[in-house]
């Protein structure tokens, strides 16, 4: 028999507010242990949460991209359970009425577009961090993650494949990072995935039983840790056996998944309304200034790149992947308007320098006007492209003017015909057994003399005319 899987994502994005969701510590990841705590953090008896608004324009912010449906009244709910990283024994979550509902992206997965439903999001608060010490008998506890600010993006089981749970991860990830909200960092769990899956027999229309995969850190573990699930749900199925509801752990280690509880169900939690929140009213005024830090979304801007300047697919995502890279290259173009000379000017020269130095754009001392000028200078034949690349990375690591570096290294192309004469004949008179064969048939030795030339002038000589000038030459003689 032939199983159709079926999967729906639930997503944890933590928010890049400076200061946590209902006190005034730090959100900062990376201090020492337990020093962003205070009473509300750490559940003293009669502390109160404050809502930080950031929060709540963050969340509307997303919910916008994914164009959700926004409740304009919602609520804050306690989820309650006892782990000894959860000092209050409940975590502040949305139940009932989350901040937004019934929104979409689309996904392009195997060359097809697919669009996956959003159930909904929500704002909650994050919990603790243990660390188990297994060569001791002890656990460590750290509050500084406790109520940094979380949204929860809960997908449809609308996702058909390992591919395409990668592709809307990848996907929304993008997103976040667009919208400034989250950095998307699964290493560091600033985002995080847990994936319900379940098969039916290709063509049936109700759900198989699911269960759900927690602790995948990477895109790479999504793909196999679904896939690893799918092969041992179809065993299981073909055998005639019945799925059990439960959350399994992946391991990435081993390479497996193994049970780490059965499903709990959401009356395990006993939500309710927190008492010590007002419901959250969305003024109109608080949704316009959200709708205003929307930029374009990156799956409209990397269509608008290919057509708009004839980019490959892979050249408009991988200039669309950051935003400022996207912004950097379309600044450049105010300067200059010579798109795809841009486009392999930061793609290659400029990208191979920053990730060999680790940085990203926003670290880049180069102005988009600047480096617009020195593609310019490149396209005018005023420096040639190898000499170009080293005025890059003076001006990457100075921010100098790109004309004043080639005026002070001297490094403008020589285009002067007697000076260019004047190499030919040395190169010519240098290599003479090799012109001699020239001569006599062997033509494709042009490309050595003008890289000898190239050599002789470390790249300044303009290689056109080098190449004429020592032809003619040949030629002639
Ligand atoms: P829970 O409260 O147990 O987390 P939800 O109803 O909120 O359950 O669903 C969680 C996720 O599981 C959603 O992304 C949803 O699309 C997905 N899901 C629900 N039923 C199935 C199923 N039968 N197979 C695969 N995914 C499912
Ligand atoms: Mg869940
Ligand atoms: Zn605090």
């Amino acid at each position: 028999m032939e199983f159709e899987p079926v999967i729906g994502l639930e997503v944890h994005a933590q928010l890049k507010t400076e200061s946590k969701i209902f006190c005034g510590c730090s959100a900062a990841f990376g201090a020492p242990p337990n020093s962003h705590t205070c009473p509300v953090c750490l559940g003293m008896p009669g502390s109160l949460p404050v809502l930080n608004s950031k929060v709540v324009d963050y969340a509307l912010r997303m919910a916008l991209a994914m164009d959700c449906r926004i409740n304009r009244e919602n609520r804050f709910a306690r989820k309650n359970y006892f782990y000894p990283d959860l000092p209050k024994g409940y975590q502040i979550s949305q139940y009932e009425i989350p901040i937004a509902e019934h929104g979409h992206i689309d996904i392009e997965a195997g060359g097809k577009i697919r669009r996956v439903g959003v159930t909904r999001i929500h704002m909650e608060e994050d919990a603790g961090k243990l660390t188990h010490d297994p060569g001791r008998d002890r656990s460590l506890v750290d509050f500084n993650r406790t109520g940094v600010p979380l949204i929860e993006i809960v997908s449809e089981p609308d996702i058909r494949s390992p591919e395409e749970a990668g592709a809307y991860l990848r996907e929304i990830r993008m997103i976040l990072r667009h919208l400034g909200i989250c950095d998307g960092n699964m290493e560091e769990g600033s985002f995080r995935c847990d994936a319900n899956i379940s098969l039916r027999p290709k063509g049936e229309k109700t759900l198989g039983t699911r269960t759900e995969l927690k602790n995948i850190n990477s895109f790479k573990h999504i793909e196999k840790a679904l896939q690893y699930e799918i092969r041992r749900q179809a065993g299981i199925l073909t055998e005639g056996g019945k799925i059990v509801r439960e959350t399994l752990l992946w391991d990435a280690a081993k390479n497996r998944a193994a049970s780490m509880r059965g499903k709990e169900e959401a009356h395990d939690y006993r939500y309710f309304p927190d008492p010590d929140l007002v419901p959250l009213v969305i003024d109109p005024d608080m949704l316009a200034a959200s709708e205003k830090e929307v930029p374009e979304l990156p799956g409209p801007r990397m269509r608008r790149f290919e057509e708009a300047f004839s980019f490959s697919r892979e050249d408009a995502r991988r200039l669309v992947s950051e935003k400022e890279l996207a912004d950097f290259f379309e600044d450049c173009l105010k300067s200059l308007n010579d798109p795809k000379q841009l486009k392999n000017w930061i793609m290659g020269p400029l990208l191979g320098l920053l990730n060999a130095g680790g940085n990203t754009i926003a670290d880049l001392p180069v102005s988009p006007e600047s480096f617009a000028a020195l593609v310019r200078f490149v396209a005018d034949g005023k420096v040639g492209a190898a000499p170009a690349r080293s005025v890059l990375e003076e001006m990457a690591e100075t921010g100098a003017d790109p004309g004043e570096v080639i005026r002070e290294k001297g490094l403008a192309q020589v285009t002067d015909s007697s000076a260019i004469s004047d190499l030919a004949d040395d190169i010519l008179s240098r290599f003479e057994k090799e012109a001699a064969e020239y001569k006599n048939g062997k033509t494709k030795l042009l490309g050595f003399f003008v890289g000898q030339a190239m050599k002789e002038t470390r790249g300044k000589a303009d290689p056109k005319l080098v190449s004429r000038t020592i032809r003619e030459k040949l030629e002639e003689s």
